[in-house]
């Protein structure tokens, strides 16, 4: 029987990104192929905080849940645990599910689903800000944090590669009053050439809940 490493599954408000604000369930996966230096979750990657769970288990968790009709599937990087695919095949024809990636990851079985039910996060992490070509094509929205570092050729280049369809949030990191105020610069700068930017906090960390 499969067994997934799964780090933690509960429920929450969507604390970033459009979907702001939803109860989600969130399902944390194992493992991460990235290593960044101001990565809050390096629990989901540390090769100890983790139960195998059976699909059955997974699925009777999520069900615990009442009445919730949205799911994240988070690390880590979901996409980095082989896993993902199982419980996205058991869990879509009831659930919404959004993915949140680091989107250097693709794997092909997940063109059997259908898109109209997965939303797809992309937070294209510094500094090669590299994403799959994959995931450039069913991405629904690119969410840029905004630090110190990250300069508007940077956003450009990927939104120029990117789906017609995608939506852009900036987050300011940490939510830092200065990082807000270079998001509203770029956004006003992006706006000058049409492209139209989504400026909101992470309300997970504005209220510290998980
Ligand atoms: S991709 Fe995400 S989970 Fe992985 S190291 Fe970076 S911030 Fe942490």
């Amino acid at each position: 029987m499969e067994q997934i490493k799964i780090v933690e599954i509960f429920q929450s408000i969507e604390g970033e990104g459009r979907n702001i604000g939803l109860p989600m369930i969130f399902i944390r996966l194992e493992g991460c192929n990235l290593r960044c230096l101001w990565c809050d979750t390096k629990y989901s990657y540390d090769n100890e905080n983790y139960t195998k769970m059976s699909l059955n288990e997974i699925i009777n968790k999520v069900n615990s849940f009442k009445n919730i009709k949205h799911i994240t599937l988070t690390g880590g990087e979901p996409l980095y645990n082989k896993g993902v695919i199982s419980i996205i095949n058991n869990l879509i024809d009831k659930y919404n599910i959004l993915i949140e990636t680091n989107g250097t990851i693709w794997n092909d079985e997940l063109e059997k689903f259908d898109f109209n039910k997965i939303y797809l996060v992309c937070s294209p992490k510094p500094k090669e800000y590299f994403i799959h070509k994959k995931i450039l094509e069913y991405c629904n929205e690119l969410k840029f944090v905004i630090d110190k570092d990250i300069i508007f050729d940077t956003i450009f280049s990927i939104i120029k590669k990117s789906s017609k369809k995608v939506k852009i949030t900036f987050q300011p990191e940490n939510n830092k009053v200065e990082f807000l105020k270079k998001a509203t610069l770029l956004q006003n700068k992006f706006l000058e050439i049409d492209i139209e930017i989504r400026v909101i906090p992470q309300i997970h960390k504005l209220f510290n809940i998980s």
